[in-house]
C-alpha cells in the first residue's frame, strides 16, 4: 500500500494516512476501507446507525474541531451519502419513489 495515496475512510470519510487510522477486520488484519473508530474486528463499531445518524454524528465532531456549524452540515451531507456504506441504502431510497 502507498503511503501517499488518498484514503478516505467510506463510512466517516475521514482521511486515513497511517497504518493506525485503519480499521480492523475479524482476523486482525488491516482494513483499508475504513477507519478505525467506525471499523474494528470486522464489525461497525456503530452498527445500525442511519445516514442521517452519522451526519449528526460527524457535524458533532466537525463544529468541535472548530468547523461552523453550517460549514459543518454542509460537509457532512456533501462526503457521506457518496461513501461506500452509505451508497446502498441511497439506492433503496430512490428505489422506492
Ligand atoms: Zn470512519
Amino acid at each position: 500500500m502507498k503511503a501517499s495515496e488518498k484514503n478516505i475512510c467510506q463510512s466517516c470519510g475521514m482521511p486515513m494516512k497511517n497504518m493506525t487510522d485503519f480499521g480492523t477486520d475479524s482476523d486482525g488484519s488491516i482494513n483499508t476501507e475504513y477507519c478505525h473508530y467506525c471499523y474494528e474486528e470486522g464489525e461497525f463499531t456503530d452498527k445500525g446507525i442511519s445516514l442521517e445518524e452519522k451526519m449528526a454524528k460527524n457535524m458533532n465532531i466537525a463544529i468541535k474541531m472548530g468547523m461552523s456549524e453550517v460549514d459543518a452540515a454542509k460537509l457532512a451531507s456533501r462526503t457521506l451519502p457518496a461513501l461506500r456504506r452509505w451508497r446502498k441504502s441511497n439506492k433503496a431510497k430512490q428505489a422506492e419513489k
